[in-house]
């Protein structure tokens, strides 16, 4: 056997070696008398036991037992500690820092010793594989299984106990959340096992770029999360989100697929932005949503004022999924008119918040109902009550009145809007081609295919279809020409100080022309003032929308307006009557 004395007291070692020596076992012995000593030889050889005395002048031995089982396999050997004293609470504070056994220089003997050596090494065989184990569990608590990064769990500890100990108030760390851009097609398309090798590139190309003072999570799903600490300039974070998305740019080649796949990154420093792990990573979170709204493959910086944002966006969102619960929004709608006779033509359908102490526009809450996917549930609804409505005034007033209802790009994408439309118009029993569907420009940039053949399919089964806020967007000509348009609304913005001469009124001049020769229908939207609607005239614009005909109005209102002015609606003087309604 290999075995180690560490004690100043040269008496003491001779003690214990002739006892050592005594018996028939064959035992190579080394002595030194200094921890710093003891470590150092423990370094080049392996010791089956080490006996190590409890006082020793420069440093003391329980320092010596807990350096080495610090060191991997904890050091690999089992340790007896040694005392001139019998204190037991020294002897139990030994056993606790990880020795095998506590001797008292006074009951070293040949017996004793031997028992001692035996029963230590027994011991430690045992405790190592315990200490395997441990680590193997502690693996696999701290470890993501696929990336073999740190785990959400273990990424927290390291990062909390790396904010409290915090030395240097020069520097501050940031995190960045990372989250990866339309993950769940990848997943959804591609099939699970292509998605996880995704995210194992992901990781591994990230990993490439990160150097000496970050940190490395997967915090699970797509989500990821970068640790830097020592962050001097803000430029460090820059340059680290650039470096990854660089090495994100080439496309991923997994099982012959080429997939294009990129990151959205949102950053939040310590302690600028927060005080703990929690707030930072929600900060960060807030920032990396920013960057995904803002059209992802981007890094975004927490602020303040985007949590105000944020908060108010979740207010409104759970305040409206209590108001759907509740059938509690309401519709108001807005009298189209033809410029030529004013007549009431039509309504447009517009939602309005419940009458409450707080209320919001839906140019506020229709984007976070799109976010959220509550649009899912709104949407429908909205369309029920407009046609129900539009159903209500054919039957009382016997006059072709059209109903135009907003449809969000969203509602697009899901092929139960033609069946919901379909059912609600057969039970109400209107024809498809008094409905008229607004759909921003915006939809038809998003999954062009797809929505252009959604537009096309509606369009077959005779609903209308207008390309609503026309000149606030691209004003796409292809779009006119691809899509089966047959409205176009001006929108409000091309309404601003229009007079004769200007260059705007050129602007809406020539695209007057333009979409009159592509026998479109045209409605300007916000017309609030009498020159307003007769530049309308002038440019043969022939339907016009805005607050100086009227207001958008609850169905009540609207009753009364129908009953009031039955003169307003002579249709057939419209000489774009036959386009608008056919
Ligand atoms: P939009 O479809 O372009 O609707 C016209 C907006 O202009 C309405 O605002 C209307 O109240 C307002 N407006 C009408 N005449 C005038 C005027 O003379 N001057 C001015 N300054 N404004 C006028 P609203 O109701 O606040 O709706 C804003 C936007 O929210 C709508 O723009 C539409 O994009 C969306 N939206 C409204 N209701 C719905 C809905 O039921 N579903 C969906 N998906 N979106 C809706
Ligand atoms: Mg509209
Ligand atoms: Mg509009």
């Amino acid at each position: 056997m290999n075995i180690l004395i560490v004690d100043d007291d040269i008496v003491d070692r001779k003690l214990v070696k002739n006892a050592l020596c005594t018996t028939t076992d064959f035992h190579n012995i080394f002595e030194v008398s200094s921890v710093s000593e003891g470590l150092e030889m423990s370094c080049h050889h392996a010791f089956d036991i080490v006996l190590i005395d409890y006082n020793m002048p420069k440093v003391n031995g329980i320092e010596m037992l807990i350096e080495m089982r610090a060191k991997p396999n904890l050091g690999d050997t089992a340790i007896i500690m040694m005392s001139s004293s019998e204190d037991s609470v020294l002897a139990l504070e030994c056993i606790e820092a990880g020795a095998q056994d506590f001797l008292s220089k006074s009951d070293i003997s040949l017996r004793n010793l031997n028992k001692a050596i035996l029963y230590a090494k027994k011991r430690f065989q045992s405790e190592k594989s315990s200490h395997e184990s441990y680590l193997a569990v502690k693996q696999l608590a701290e470890q993501d299984v696929l990336t073999k990064l740190s785990n959400r769990y273990h990424f927290e500890t390291q990062v909390s106990v790396m904010m409290r100990s915090r030395e240097d108030n020069a520097s501050e760390m940031a995190l960045l959340a990372l989250d990866v851009d339309n993950f769940k097609h990848i997943n959804d398309t591609l099939g699970h096992g292509i998605g996880d090798s995704v995210l194992k590139d992901v990781a591994l190309r990230i990993d490439n770029v990160l150097g000496e003072h970050t940190y490395f999570a997967r915090l699970g799903g797509d989500e990821f999360a970068v640790l830097m600490t020592k962050v001097t300039h803000y430029d460090q974070i820059q340059q680290l989100s650039n470096d990854i998305f660089e090495q994100l740019k080439a496309p991923f080649c997994i099982n012959g697929k080429t997939i294009n796949c990129s990151v959205s990154i949102g950053s939040a420093v310590f302690p600028k932005d927060a005080r703990d792990f929690q707030e930072l990573l929600k900060c960060a979170d807030i920032a990396m949503y920013r960057s995904k709204q803002l059209g992802k493959n981007q890094i975004n910086y927490y602020e303040a004022l985007y949590q105000e944002e944020f908060n108010r966006s979740f207010n409104i969102q759970n305040e409206m999924k209590v108001i759907i619960d509740e059938s509690g929004f309401r519709i108001f709608y807005q009298p189209v008119f033809a410029t030529e006779t004013k007549s009431i033509v039509g309504f447009e359908a517009l939602i309005r918040w419940p009458q409450k102490e707080t209320m919001y526009t839906p140019d506020e809450f229709i984007p976070i109902a799109e976010e959220s996917g509550l649009i899912s549930e709104l949407g429908p609804w909205i369309i029920t009550e407009a046609i129900q409505q539009l159903s209500v005034w054919h039957k009382k007033y016997d006059l072709p009145l059209t109903m135009a209802i907003n449809i969000s790009p969203i509602q697009l994408q899901n092929e139960e809007l033609v069946t919901h439309l379909l059912k609600t118009i057969r039970r109400c029993g209107i024809a498809a081609n008094m409905i008229i569907l607004e759909i921003t420009e915006t939809a038809l940039f998003k999954d062009n295919e797809k929505i252009t053949e959604m537009i096309t399919l509606l369009s077959s089964y005779g609903f209308k279809i207008a390309l609503d806020d026309f000149g606030t967007g691209y004003s796409s000509i292809s779009h006119l020409i691809d899509c089966p348009i047959d409205i176009v609304k001006f929108d409000k913005s091309m309404q601003s100080s229009v007079y004769e001469g200007n260059k705007r009124y050129k602007v809406m001049e020539g695209l007057s022309i333009m979409l009159n020769n592509l026998d479109l229908t045209v409605i300007a939207e916000g017309i609030e003032t009498e020159e307003q609607s007769n530049v309308c005239k002038q440019l043969h614009l022939g339907y016009q929308q805005g607050y100086l005909l009227s207001r958008p109005l609850p169905a009540k209102e609207v009753d009364s307006l129908l009953n009031s002015a039955p003169a307003l609606m002579n249709y057939t003087a419209s000489p774009l009557y036959s386009i608008y309604s056919s």
